[in-house]
């Protein structure tokens, strides 16, 4: 029995989420697509609990630094640094700020490629250029241009892993043994049953 469905992934609702009032709005895209919630809690993060949950991966802040460097290049900005952990590490100082302003909702959901489902329905990190659709692309104006310009983290509404393996590393850091509960839903049915059977009276 192969195990598709049981793909997990995280998603934080930023704390702009929560003071824009979305956190509905938010549920509902993950909700009506089909995964399932198995996880949820609100609380107000440490700034040391934040940088642990970018460092979980140790290439990330070589990553954001690269790809902040590259940005501005693009744009014909010469960058303040170019060594990509200095970079890195601007970004994630803003982003201790950011993500301890206020509460923020915690979840884990569950099902077939719930990682690529999720972040497709997130949308690009940038919201200037996220889809119409996506939740980064329907609710937030925000650029790395802008955020930049005041030394701050583009504000994006949400965190949603980027891969199976910061998944499982993320579930691991925000939820303890036991929070994650093992149920059925009812559509898991529809969504997974091979036959269909059942339906027909
Ligand atoms: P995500 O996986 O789509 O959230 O993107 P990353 O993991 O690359 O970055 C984490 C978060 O840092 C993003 O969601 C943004 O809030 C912020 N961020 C990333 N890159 C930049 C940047 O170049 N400039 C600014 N201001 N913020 C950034
Ligand atoms: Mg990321």
């Amino acid at each position: 029995m192969h195990n598709f469905h049981k793909e997990r992934t995280l998603v934080v609702i930023k704390p702009d989420g929560v003071q824009r009032s979305l956190i509905g709005e938010i549920i509902k895209r993950f909700e009506r697509s089909g995964l399932k919630l198995i996880g949820l809690k609100f609380i107000v993060p440490s700034a040391e609990f934040i940088e642990a949950h970018y460092t979980l991966d140790k290439n990330w802040l070589v990553n954001v630094g690269n790809k902040s460097i590259q940005g501005l290049k693009d744009k014909g900005i010469v960058p303040s640094t170019e060594d990509p952990e200095t970079a890195g590490r601007k970004v994630l100082d803003t982003l201790k700020k950011y993500m301890v302003s206020g509460p923020v909702v915690v979840m884990a959901w569950q099902g077939a490629n719930a990682v690529k489902i999720v972040r497709k329905i997130v949308g690009n990190t940038e919201p200037l250029a996220s889809d119409v659709g996506t939740i980064r692309g329907d609710f937030v104006l925000d650029s790395y241009n802008f955020a930049d310009a005041d030394a701050r983290s583009v504000r994006n509404l949400v965190h949603a892993s980027g891969s199976v393996e910061e998944a499982d590393m993320e579930l691991g850091h925000w939820f303890k043994e036991g929070e994650l509960v093992n149920y059925r839903l009812v559509q898991e049915q529809i969504l997974y049953d091979v036959n269909l059977d059942g339906i027909l009276e």
